[in-house]
């Protein structure tokens, strides 16, 4: 590596998209992002934004066969603005990766063997790592001489405790299968509670902290001393919150229930519980904005829905809140989470004597810095913190190849 080379790709390659941000880690600036969908359609997009250069989005649509044309499409983007992949400041190119296993705990080097690892994880992650695997072996093709760095989705959780990781079933067959909680989300509740002790201004290891990550997939964690002690996703990111498209718990006996009854297969299952539940199943939209105006519409559908979704996370915060002991902090964080007055208000709404408590006022500011919307006297601080998972994986990415 060059001493001045500071840039970092981070991929996120999803099954049908690519996401993409090129930062510099000289100063944090973002100079390109952007997104490439529906790969393999006729109709694929690719929207780039040259941040660096203070020009305007660039749109097309094209039939963008894979990912190795999707790379080779945003490579050339990139090249038209004087950002290409061949760039000697590009330091290395920093891949989200979903599933990291017991094994993964911090950002690692890619190798043969790390891909071989990632692979055999398949089986547990069936519709991310194929995809990440594949970002991964064709930035490789396009860059063979450069570090590429995988960042887990998982690595955060696995300082989690046995006692929290562990389901209560049958040991061997769990160990067989690698049947564990694993968590997900990881990279934005590592950034996110590291964020909020910052605001607070005190150090990580000083503070407990319960972050709430609600986009459209949603996800609680509880951080102690920087370090999680439990998080609501599992073997998959299927269970805990309930999320726009996905049930969250439920009692596993529904699903031989639905076997028996209502003779659906165990694809079928699959499918109405990741993308048929949720908001989505409860009130037909799982955008948080809809629903609200829905509810301002007098939509009772959408108000049971809306409740469902507070008394969920209500739960988990009073369970992390048990898990914790003593709690510094609850960090709102996602879209729904950064967005969303009246799911933060609903949510703390009755904890007052837990020591939460929510300002309208500063609740309702909008903005888009970490901020406090707790009132002085509240002994818990209740905070809107932004997360930014592409300025982590290129910080964590950064900081291992230039150590
Ligand atoms: P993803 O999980 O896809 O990364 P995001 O974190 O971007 O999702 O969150 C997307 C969700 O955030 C949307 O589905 C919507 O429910 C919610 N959201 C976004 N903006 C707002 C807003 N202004 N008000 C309320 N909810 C919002």
């Amino acid at each position: 590596m060059t001493a001045n080379a500071t840039r970092v790709l981070v991929l996120n390659s999803g099954s049908s998209s690519v996401k993409y941000q090129l930062l510099d880690m000289a100063d944090g600036a973002r100079l390109a992002v952007g997104l490439v969908e529906r790969i393999g359609e006729e109709t694929s997009r690719l929207a780039h934004t040259p941040l660096a250069t203070g020009g305007a989005k660039r749109e097309r649509e094209q039939p963008i066969a894979d990912h190795e044309a999707a790379l080779r499409a945003v490579a050339g983007e990139l090249a038209a603005d004087g950002l290409g992949l061949d760039s000697p400041e590009l330091a290395a190119i920093g891949h989200r990766v979903v599933h990291g296993g017991k094994k993964f705990t911090e950002p690692t080097v890619i190798t043969d063997e790390v891909t071989a690892e990632i692979e055999r994880l398949i089986p547990v992650a069936p519709l991310h790592n194929p995809a990440n695997i594949t970002g991964i072996r064709v930035a490789q093709a396009l860059r063979p001489d450069l570090p590429q760095v995988a960042v887990f989705d998982t690595a955060f959780h696995t300082t989690m405790p046995e006692a929290a990781a562990r389901y209560a079933i049958d040991v061997e067959t769990a160990d067989a299968h690698r049947i564990r909680r694993y968590g997900f989300h990881g990279t934005s509740h590592a950034y996110v509670s590291r964020e909020t002790a910052k605001l607070l201004g005190k150090d990580p290891s000083e503070v407990n902290v319960i972050v709430l990550h609600l986009g459209n997939g949603a996800s609680a964690s509880a951080v102690k001393g920087g370090r999680c002690v439990d998080t609501s996703m599992g073997l998959t990111p299927l269970e805990g919150l309930v999320m726009g498209t996905r049930s969250g718990d439920i009692d596993p006996a529904v699903i031989s229930h639905l076997a028996r009854n209502a003779g659906m297969s165990i694809d079928e299952i699959d499918s109405l519980l990741n993308k048929k539940s949720g908001l989505i199943g409860l009130c037909g939209d799982n955008d948080m904005r809809e629903i609200r105006r829905r509810i301002d519409a007098g939509d009772e559908r959408a108000a049971l829905a809306f409740d469902i979704y507070v008394h969920r996370l209500k739960k988990y915060i009073g369970a992390y809140y048990a898990v914790l002991g003593k709690v510094d902090a609850v960090a709102f964080t996602a879209g729904v989470g950064e967005n969303a007055a009246p799911v933060r208000e609903a949510a703390v709404a009755g904890l007052e004597e837990l020591g939460l408590a929510v300002d309208a006022d500063l609740n309702a500011v909008r903005g888009d810095e970490a901020r406090l919307i707790s009132p002085e006297y509240a002994r818990v601080a209740v905070a809107v913190v932004p997360t930014d998972e592409e300025l982590e994986i290129a910080t964590q990415t950064y900081a291992l190849v230039s150590a």
